[in-house]
């Protein structure tokens, strides 16, 4: 039987009347922009996650764009992101005419690695983006720490966290801004493109706002060139029916990656991700080789709340991970390689200076090692036995 790695009908259909009824009422309204149902969403978004200002965008990459456009960031300025992370993280910076630098990362949990970031800090440096990926918070408080000591602004990309706790507080919400995406694999998947920014600083929430109609208040007055970055009210109404969920589906989430974690680990050469010193670890691979891991399994921080966006597996060894995602194949599991190409190995960044593409090993390593498998709340018990026994398989 096919297992697929995401199966969003399963978590939609059986809300079908609930959105139904939803589209009808703004159909009947009529405010197709910016209506009440964007502000109701920004509002419980910002309670759920516990911050200020919520501010309803057109998808989590303008997210980012958009925080950076309030913090003015621009030309001349350098932004520091990981190099394992999704294209958008430094598009984004791309976009706004600063020089993304690229950082390596934390082969524990796969976020940015900040002792790497603070030896790439130059006069130029103006932002970090710590980016909380496949659900798990970056360490926030080293970002923090570093970003005072040198005066940056931090945004955190929260695309894959939206929920996620770091020391009790919700990712996104401890740096300046912080960004979330409703693209429909996230975990509050919406019905197309969407997003969020969220703010505790009342200017700077105001500032973002007013970027997200094209620098105007009122209408036609332009403070800055801003853009059209708004969120449709038909999608904030159908989010807004799902988020009445959100709870279940990260409990369920969770379940499914205890699952993993349990009975993964009782297989030969299965290890977990080693969490316990709490903090990112330089360089864990003679540990891992001493114990003969051919597969690491991931795991949280005891002070993170992880909301397993992805569940996302390092099969060490050259090869190793192609031979494992060809085999997954062959028995019809879906499986996702998040990510295979890092940002200072991609093309379209190959004219940035040396220095903002060096220095990036672990994450070359993790680029060839990661692959995530079936984890979304829905998925079957059956289908995660046969994802289970496939793995079995594999290191027999
Ligand atoms: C998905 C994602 C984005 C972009 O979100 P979209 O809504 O697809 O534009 C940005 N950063 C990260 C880390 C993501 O996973």
């Amino acid at each position: 039987m096919p297992v697929p790695l995401l199966d969003v009908n399963a978590q939609n259909l059986p809300l079908e009347s609930e959105l139904t009824a939803a589209f009808t009422k703004v159909l009947r309204e009529g405010k197709f922009i910016m209506g009440p149902e964007i502000g109701e969403l920004e509002q419980q978004v910002a309670t759920m996650v516990g911050a200020k200002h919520g501010i309803g965008v057109s998808s989590g990459t303008d997210a980012l764009l958009l925080a950076l456009m309030a913090l003015g960031i621009g030309p001349g300025d350098e932004v520091l992101c990981p190099t394992f992370t999704f294209f958008a993280t430094a598009g984004a910076v791309s976009r706004v005419g600063a020089t993304p630098v690229f950082v390596d990362s934390c082969p524990v949990c796969f976020n940015v690695d900040v002792n790497a970031a603070r030896k790439k800090i130059t006069k130029h440096t103006k932002c970090i983006i710590p980016v909380h990926l496949f659900g798990q918070s970056a360490d926030m408080d080293a970002v923090m720490a570093l970003a005072k000591e040198h005066g940056l602004s931090v945004i955190e990309d929260g695309a894959q966290s939206i929920g996620a706790n770091y020391k009790g507080k919700g990712t996104g919400t401890i740096g300046d801004f912080g960004t979330y995406s409703f693209f429909p694999s996230k975990n509050l998947g919406g019905f197309g493109d969407g997003g969020m920014v969220v703010c505790n600083d009342d200017a700077l929430a105001e500032r973002a706002r007013i970027l997200r109609t094209h620098g105007s208040k009122p209408k036609y007055y332009h403070h800055f060139v801003g853009g059209n970055f708004r969120i449709d009210t038909l999608q904030a109404a159908l989010i807004l029916v799902k988020l009445r969920r959100y709870a279940d589906y990260t409990r369920l989430r969770r379940e499914n990656a205890a699952r993993y974690t349990a009975e993964l680990s009782k297989l030969p050469g299965v290890v977990v991700a080693d969490v316990a010193e709490g903090r990112c670890a330089a360089n864990n691979e003679a540990a891992l080789a001493a114990k003969g891991a051919k597969i690491v399994l991931p795991a949280a921080y005891p002070h993170n709340d992880h909301i397993w966006n992805q569940y996302t597996l390092r099969i060490v060894g050259d090869g190793k991970r192609d031979e494992f995602k060809n085999f997954l194949g062959t028995k019809k599991i879906g499986c996702e390689i998040y990510y295979p190409v890092t940002m200072d190995q991609q093309k379209c960044f190959a004219d940035l200076p040396e220095a903002a593409r060096s220095s990036c090993e672990v994450a070359h390593r993790l680029a060839g090692e990661a692959i995530s498998i079936p984890i979304y709340p829905e998925l079957p018990r059956a289908h995660q036995d046969e994802v289970i026994a496939a793995i079995a398989g594999f290191v027999s």
